[in-house]
């Protein structure tokens, strides 16, 4: 069986037999090489508005190549297993609605988990299966009851490692067990928001042999650009396909890719390794100086930017951050997570703030 074969029977039927929209840039492709060009395709105004460049009064390539090029470089994949999206949230949203039919479809999501995989589920109308992570064994992936756990109406399993919010990478042979053993059966998505932050290699390389793996990276976090709404689908070319066509049609804007090709440059790319590397020793020395305060039970191992620290009571926690304008996640009332705070590693006099408010609670 061909690689598309094992996934694109998993796709919902009518996105498979969707006439895509054919956007005027699209089209625009089939003009002969050189000479003049007159754009008048697409009814947009021939003049911009101010100096800026960017120029912004035509719209932009669909999916921009030089942006394609790079980020697939950057990954170590083709560019024909690269989406450029709104942020890999919106890669979550497309997956959702390619694979799953409401009212019949499932997800099965590995929890305390991202919580975006159950709301983009919701708005699309799919079931969620969830299968706890193993709390005491530092929320490891439980292969073995995702397995049990499945049933032909789950389409995507998603695993995110490092895993937001309890910040440890997920076993990698445990994960490709799973993806081999779901191969014809579902799409497994690893969620590598936080990869740059670990040292851990990117399940990237293994998506030609893994028909059925999708990977999810972003350049919200390491690379500091999550104003700019830039994520990134990497799969096979069908997968990329089947996304392509029921994406916006202009999903990347010109001041985005500008800024995109910016932090992609090898200087960018330097300066991004830099930061994470110093973002993760600062969470490192954050995670020790938070475990010997008082008011702290426990810090779980993290591979991540950020810490999931267990309080002795993270409402009070809370309240004395809130009153000290401090600002970090309370995870507490999520199942396995009781007095749970998930706080982001940031700069060394950031971090100090932190132990500084906990240390009177
Ligand atoms: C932050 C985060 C994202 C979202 O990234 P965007 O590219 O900003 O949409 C995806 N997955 C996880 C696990 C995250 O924590």
């Amino acid at each position: 069986m061909s690689a598309t074969d094992q996934v694109l029977p998993l796709v919902r039927p009518e996105i498979l037999a969707l006439t895509p929209y054919s956007s005027a840039r699209k089209e625009a492709k089939n003009v002969a090489p050189g000479g003049r060009r007159v754009w008048l395709d697409a009814n947009e105004n021939p003049q911009t508005p101010s100096a800026h460049a960017p120029l912004l009064n035509r719209y932009p390539e669909p999916q921009p190549s030089d942006l394609v090029d790079r980020l697939g470089s950057l990954y170590g994949v083709a560019p024909r297993q690269t989406l450029v999206t709104r942020g890999s949230d919106e890669g979550i949203d497309l997956l959702l609605r390619a694979f799953c039919r409401a009212g019949q479809d499932a997800i099965l999501i590995t929890p305390p988990t991202y919580g975006m995989y159950a709301v983009a589920a919701a708005i699309q109308g799919a079931r969620v299966v969830p299968v706890p992570l193993i709390r005491e064994k530092d929320f490891a992936l439980d292969a073995d009851a995702v397995l049990a756990a499945w049933t032909p109406a789950v389409k995507l399993v998603f695993l995110c490692s490092p895993n937001n919010p309890t910040g440890g990478l997920l076993d990698r042979r445990e994960s490709l067990r799973l993806i081999r053993a779901l191969l014809g059966r579902s799409v497994v998505v690893v969620d590598e928001a936080y990869l740059e932050f670990s040292g851990a290699p990117s399940f990237a390389a293994e998506i030609t042999a893994q028909p059925n793996l999708v990977v999810l990276r972003t350049l919200s976090k390491a690379f500091g650009l999550a104003g700019a709404r830039c994520g990134v689908t990497l799969a096979d070319p069908a997968v990329i396909g089947v996304l392509q066509n029921i994406i916006a049609p202009y999903p990347v804007p010109a001041p985005v890719r500008q800024a995109a090709l910016t932090a992609l440059t090898p200087a960018g790319i330097a300066a991004a390794r830099e930061s994470a590397a110093a973002l993760a020793d600062g969470r490192r020395a954050l995670a020790s100086a938070l475990a010997r305060l008082p008011s702290v039970r426990r810090v779980w191992p993290s591979d991540a930017n950020f810490v999931l620290v267990e309080m002795a009571d993270a409402g009070r926690a809370m309240t004395a951050a809130r009153a000290a304008g401090l600002i970090v996640r309370d995870r507490s009332r999520e199942p396995g997570l009781a007095n749970c705070l998930r706080i982001t590693a940031g700069l060394p006099d950031e971090n100090q703030f932190v132990l500084e408010v906990l240390r009177h609670v």
